[in-house]
Formats: C-alpha cells, structure tokens, sequence
C-alpha cells in the first residue's frame, strides 16, 4: 500500500512540474477573474487563485488594458 502511493505522489509532481513549466513559457502575469490586481507568477497572492479563474497575460500592457492594476505586494511593471 505505502509503495502504491508513493508512486502516486511521484506521478502527481512530474504531471504538476510538467505544467508548470509549460504555462511558464506562456506568460508574464497572472490575475483573477474575480479580481482586478495582476501579479507575477510567483506572487503569494497568485498562489491563491482559483485556477478555474486564472487568466493569464503575455504582457502589463494586456494586462492594463483588460482593465487590470499592479499588485500592491509583488508589484508587476505597468510597462514592459
Ligand atoms: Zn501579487
């Protein structure tokens, strides 16, 4: 039982290292949905959105433009 999910966890994070590192070469920024702040990836608030309200920016301009402010704690560029 215990070797069976090891392998699980093993499994779970070559999948989630796979994804990461394919969203990180898709984008700049993050935001919410359900917010109006944008942040970089690693922005401790970034960590806590939803996934099902992610969405991404390629750059602080489009971010800007969709309506979107700088976070106050990570402190994105309003310029590229
Ligand atoms: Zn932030």
């Amino acid at each position: 039982m215990k070797r069976k999910r090891l392998l699980i966890l093993i499994i779970t994070m070559v999948a989630s290292s796979i994804v990461c590192l394919s969203i990180a070469a898709d984008y700049k920024y993050v935001g919410s949905a359900k917010s109006n702040k944008y942040h970089y990836p690693n922005c401790e608030w970034a960590a806590k959105i939803n996934p099902d309200n992610l969405v991404t920016f390629k750059s602080a301009k489009e971010a800007l433009d969709a309506g979107y402010v700088p976070c106050k704690v990570c402190r994105p560029p309003t310029r590229d």
